[in-house]
């Protein structure tokens, strides 16, 4: 699904915030990846996604070397990935019903083939209610839990998650854990990146902990 080998990374302002990271993911697993801020989380998963390029190693995902995949490939991939990076962006003029659905226009899709389904989803991320209203309206959870709808709607192999949890009180941190342990018990390969393992999900098969450009892991005590 995604394996990393011997991964390094520097941004041209010098700092080098991954230097020797190795690791895979199994199909179907969910993993957390953890360490204090600045530690290279969200870089790694940028490398993760192409937007950066490692400065050495190999970083294959879903089969293919991302370093080696040129655009065509690259934007094929990414339809099979599924982001919550931080700060999500929404189109803030379109309803939340449109902001979920709009991946799978943009891939092609009918609204007749798909409307039943994007209710669904809207409907189990909470958000039910507000399905016709702009996004620009929704509180800071609602915007992640739209982030986390809007995620999935293309049924992705791999969903990777910056910080999820980040900005949410402690009802909203418990409410978004659940809904990516759901995605998780359907099948897709979750990675998320958090300072700390969250409680709800104690029993994630493995913890990745970065610190000073490498990991070291921690098997779950299931
Ligand atoms: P984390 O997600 O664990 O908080 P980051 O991946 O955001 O860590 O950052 C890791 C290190 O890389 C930090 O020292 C940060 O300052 C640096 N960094 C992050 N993004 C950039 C960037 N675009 N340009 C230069 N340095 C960056």
């Amino acid at each position: 699904m995604l394996r990393l080998t011997n991964v390094g990374f520097g941004y041209p302002n010098g700092a080098t915030p991954l230097r020797d990271i190795s690791f895979s993911l199994e199909p179907g697993s969910l993993t957390f990846l953890t360490g204090p801020s600045g530690s290279g989380k969200s870089t790694l998963l940028q490398l993760c996604y192409g937007r950066e390029k490692p400065s050495c190693g190999q970083v294959i995902v879903l089969g293919s070397d991302l370093a080696r995949a040129g655009d065509g490939t690259l934007s094929k991939l990414r339809q099979r990935i599924g982001t919550i990076f931080q700060n999500p962006q929404f189109a803030g003029h379109l309803s939340v019903f449109d902001n979920v659905a709009l991946p799978l226009r943009l891939a092609g899709h009918k609204a007749a083939e798909y409307a039943k389904d994007v209710h669904e989803l809207v409907t189990w991320a909470g958000l039910g209610p507000k399905v016709h209203e702009p996004a620009t309206s929704l509180s800071a959870g609602e915007k992640q839990r739209l982030a986390v709808a809007r995620a999935v709607a293309a049924k992705p192999d791999l969903l990777l998650a910056d910080e999820p949890l980040s900005g949410l009180d402690d009802d909203a941190g418990s409410r978004m854990m659940r809904l990516l342990l759901n995605i998780h018990r359907f099948g897709t390969t979750v990675l998320i990146a958090s300072r700390v393992r969250h409680e709800t999900a104690k029993a994630a098969d493995r913890e990745l902990r970065l610190l000073e450009g490498c990991i070291s892991e921690t098997e779950s005590s299931r």
